[in-house]
């Protein structure tokens, strides 16, 4: 039995339509939410010209969901800290940058009534002395943006998670497979909504996916929590 994980970052106005799909199929899932960024109002995705601005993808903006909408659009899921605005590790002073990790985890933890243990870097930017900082501070885990191409569990620093690769991995299904084959505890995916811009060819490509995974004997969805939390209890299961 194999147990899968997924996470998707940013807090997105498409963020609606996947948890949408998500409830549909009843998987789990971790947001990781920068609660810094979300205003009043809710911005809705759209196209520019410009090209990519750090949250879009060839053109296309995801939008951001409003500060008054987090709590509905994300219930029943994980949340984690993604830091308070996107800080980048490295670029600014260590304790801000721990400060702003900190912040967003209370602020979602105050919000959701929940735990927020988790922590994904912005960027995918991470420090060793920083991993080992926010380990200090109570932080579980930090998902970086490598790939991890053994078991997810066989980590080397808890806060230096690596998933097994993004969800638009062109391996992904040869990937998951893989991670059956030798006998792996866990497979981890992770993404943003933008990325499939508005097109309904690259929503049906994860429907597909997370489809896959629900109709798959040997799999049961899990937490991100529960990969680093494995050694120390039983994973929880729930394919609902
Ligand atoms: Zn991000």
């Amino acid at each position: 039995m194999i147990k899968v994980a997924q996470c998707w970052d940013d807090g997105l106005s498409t963020d609606r339509r996947l948890v949408g799909m998500l409830r549909k199929y009843g998987a789990k899932a971790t947001f990781n939410l920068t609660p810094g960024r979300h205003g009043e109002e809710r911005v809705e995705a759209y196209w520019t010209p410009q090209g990519y601005s750090g949250w879009s993808c060839r053109g296309f903006i995801g939008g951001r969901l409003s500060k008054h909408e987090l709590l509905e659009t994300y219930s029943g899921f994980r949340v984690a800290s993604h830091c308070m605005k996107h800080e980048h590790a490295g670029q600014i002073p260590d304790e801000s940058f721990i400060r702003a990790a900190l912040d967003a985890r209370h602020y979602l933890e105050d919000l959701f009534q929940l735990e927020c243990p988790g922590f994904a870097w912005p960027y995918g930017a991470c420090t060793k002395p920083l991993a080992e900082a926010l380990l200090a501070a109570g932080f579980e885990y930090g998902r970086t943006t490598g790939n991890c191409c053994g078991d997810v569990s066989q980590y080397e620093h808890p806060m230096l998670l690596c998933p097994n690769c993004h969800y638009q991995d062109c391996a992904f299904y040869e990937l998951y497979e893989k991670a059956k084959q030798d006998g792996n505890n866990f497979f981890y995916f992770w993404g943003h909504t933008y990325e499939m811009q508005d097109s309904e060819g690259m929503w049906k490509q994860l429907e597909d996916k997370i489809r896959f995974i629900c109709d798959d004997p040997d799999a049961v969805w899990c937490d991100v929590i529960d990969i680093v939390r494995a050694d120390k209890s039983s994973v929880t299961s729930a394919n609902v």
